[in-house]
């Protein structure tokens, strides 16, 4: 009896976690889509550039780290190789670190660097 209950209940959840698992990924693919038709497929740290063969090294980063932040205009996102994207993860880490450390201390402001800023530049002198 008790067996059964739970086995529906196993059922359940089953079906609630294969369900967000996928609307997880219809997410990531319909952003990864855009970003990919929005920008150049450059990472933008290391200026690899990537065609159809490895476009599976390229990802898409989130600037602020808030993958629920999709706007369609494309400013949360950076594409970034698999290296640089691990790269920014960890930076981002020890920031967040860092700055647990200097809590008492006045902030530092955050850097406004843009990687396209020079990327457009580069495609602009190409032509
Ligand atoms: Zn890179
Ligand atoms: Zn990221």
């Amino acid at each position: 009896m008790g067996q059964k209950k739970s086995n529906a209940d196993q059922k359940k959840l089953d079906r609630i976690v294969t369900e967000a698992r996928r609307n997880q990924e219809l997410r990531e693919q319909s952003y990864r889509g855009q970003a990919l038709k929005l920008y150049p497929w450059i990472c933008g740290r290391c200026a690899r550039e990537f065609t159809h063969k490895n476009l599976n090294e390229l990802t898409v980063h989130h600037k602020d780290h808030n993958h629920d932040n999709n706007p369609t205009d494309g400013s949360n996102w950076e594409l970034l190789c698999l290296y640089c994207h691990d790269n920014e993860h960890s930076k981002y880490e020890q920031t967040r670190f860092d700055s647990n450390l200097q809590a008492g201390k006045r902030a530092n402001p955050v850097a406004t660097h843009n990687p396209f800023a020079d990327l457009r530049t580069l495609l602009g002198n190409k032509k």
